[in-house]
């Protein structure tokens, strides 16, 4: 499964990143995580995220689209620490990561 990306007029990447689905037949199944480090695949702990079993495009709202959907998913999520810090290791721009939207993430930031 490949997800579409958008751009906006200022050429700027929008939408569900390639990468950013869990690929069970290389990552397994949530709760049965195969033996790959994060050396490896520096996403392999979105084999437990809550993300992967819903609709990637509410985790990727159009600008001025709801957040609120997948901030509460986000809330019982148990990869919750490890996919934050993934966003602001790899300068995430676009989406909700670790519950928090791209404004939310660049406050911690300057406030870090
Ligand atoms: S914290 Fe939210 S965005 Fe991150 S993996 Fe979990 S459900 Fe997905």
């Amino acid at each position: 499964m490949a997800f579409e990306e958008n751009s906006t007029a200022s050429g700027s990447r929008r939408g569900v990143p390639e990468d950013w689905f869990v690929d069970p037949v290389r990552l397994g199944v949530p709760g049965v995580r195969q033996a790959v480090t994060e050396d490896e695949n520096p996403l392999a702990w979105q084999t437990d995220s809550l993300c992967a079993q819903t609709d990637p495009e509410a985790f990727f709202p159009e600008k001025g689209g709801s957040t609120r959907d997948a901030k509460k998913i986000c809330v019982s999520c148990e990869v919750r620490n490890q996919c934050l810090e993934y966003a602001l290791q790899n300068d995430e721009r676009f989406g909700i990561w670790g519950g928090l939207s791209e404004r939310e993430r660049r406050k911690l930031r300057k406030r870090a």
